[in-house]
């Protein structure tokens, strides 16, 4: 299950953030989701309810969720496109020459301690 290692490894840097910053417990958390992350927000949302409410540092907390969206690059023309319209082909020069440039990104954007 993909979100609920996704979610145990933010929750081992967030309690690493914690411990540098002597917090005791975060309320809220913002998480940027690129739109081919392949993660599922409800599962994601979930797998954070069960597992933040088994660490001191994160119980009750929310996680807020904002997707961030895919763009993709053409090295044929140079130009960008957004993916999920378009995939893998240039919509500009119709090169399938292209690389996915953001998307793909789980971080953290933001952390509020109460
Ligand atoms: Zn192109």
């Amino acid at each position: 299950m993909h979100e609920l290692g996704i979610v145990f490894s933010a929750i081992d840097t967030l309690e690493e953030v914690g411990r540098e910053g002597s917090l005791s417990s975060i309320s809220s958390v913002t998480l940027e989701l690129g739109e081919v992350s392949g993660v599922v927000d409800s599962y994601l949302l979930d797998c954070w309810r069960w597992a933040a409410d088994r660490s001191d540092l994160l119980r009750g907390s929310e996680l807020l969720i904002k997707a961030a969206p895919a763009v993709s690059v053409c090295d044929a023309c140079g130009r960008t496109y957004p993916t999920v319209e378009h995939g893998r082909v240039c919509p500009y020069c119709q090169s399938a020459d292209t690389e996915l440039l953001t998307g793909r990104q789980i971080e953290i954007l933001e952390v509020v301690a109460t």
